[in-house]
């Protein structure tokens, strides 16, 4: 009995935060919230993946409540922060989400070059194809829909992408977030009091792996990724697209 107060309490306060929203957001809200369910309607299977960061809250948010059935993704390289492997875990008990790892069949002895050392120094390209590109292989081949919160104002290969796009392996991706500000993210943290990565309060801005993230000098969202590489993206949102 107390608990089911506890729970009304909770919707009628989320309630409350979402009127808080503009217009402009709850109509985007609500096209998620219309998309997932046509998908359901044509019996697709889908699922989500996510990084944890701070900005990757307000997609995770959404789904908890437009469609907590649906599998959250992890990507454990293997490499992260182990702040980030504590926050996955909060967010996904507090949002209630249901999350699961994924990670590379290939062993960590067998990532490393001719040198020793492992490919992240000499070859990153190569790091994120067996740690974050291959593992997300199997998940495109098993599922109709991957849903993924890239955003189109994050860098000049995102301001490309389609908010649907096809998948090599036949499958589509859905970007519910791609048109949705840096400031629009942040109004959604803000109103409805969504928690922090704790290394946010570091300095860090984009954070992923712990060798190839670097607290960034100037604060754009993707800064202190690959820093001194001619690298800006894994392979997740470049290879894992037809062309
Ligand atoms: S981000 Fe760095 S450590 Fe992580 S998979 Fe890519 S190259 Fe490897």
């Amino acid at each position: 009995m107390h608990e089911q107060s506890n729970q009304r309490n909770l919707c009628t306060g989320k309630a409350q935060k979402m009127k808080e929203l503009t217009d402009d957001l709850l109509q985007k809200i609500e096209g998620i919230r219309d998309h997932v369910q046509e998908f359901r309607n044509e019996g697709r299977t889908f699922f989500a993946s996510s990084s944890f960061q701070t900005h990757s809250l307000p997609m995770l948010h959404l789904l908890g409540q437009i469609a907590p059935e649906m599998p959250v993704y992890f990507i454990q390289t293997g490499f992260h922060f182990p702040n980030t492997l504590r926050f996955r875990d909060e967010v996904a008990k507090a949002f209630g989400i249901n999350v699961l790892n994924i990670e590379s069949h290939v062993p960590k002895v067998q990532q490393r070059d001719a040198k020793g050392n492992f490919y992240f120094t000499s070859d990153p390209d190569y790091c994120c194809f067996l740690n974050k590109t291959q593992p997300m292989q199997p998940l495109l081949e098993r599922f109709d829909i991957w849903v993924n919160g890239v955003r189109a104002d994050q860098n000049a290969n995102r301001k490309n992408l389609k908010s649907f796009e096809n998948t090599p392996q036949g499958g589509m991706r859905f970007h519910p977030m791609l048109d949705w500000s840096k400031q629009e993210i942040w109004q959604y943290i803000s109103i409805m009091d969504l928690p922090r990565h704790p290394l946010d309060a570091q300095g860090y801005v984009s954070i992923g792996c712990e060798p190839c993230t670097m607290k960034p000098a100037m604060g754009d969202e993707r800064e202190g990724r690959w820093v001194g590489q001619n690298k800006t993206e894994c392979g997740l949102h470049t290879e894992l697209i037809s062309k």
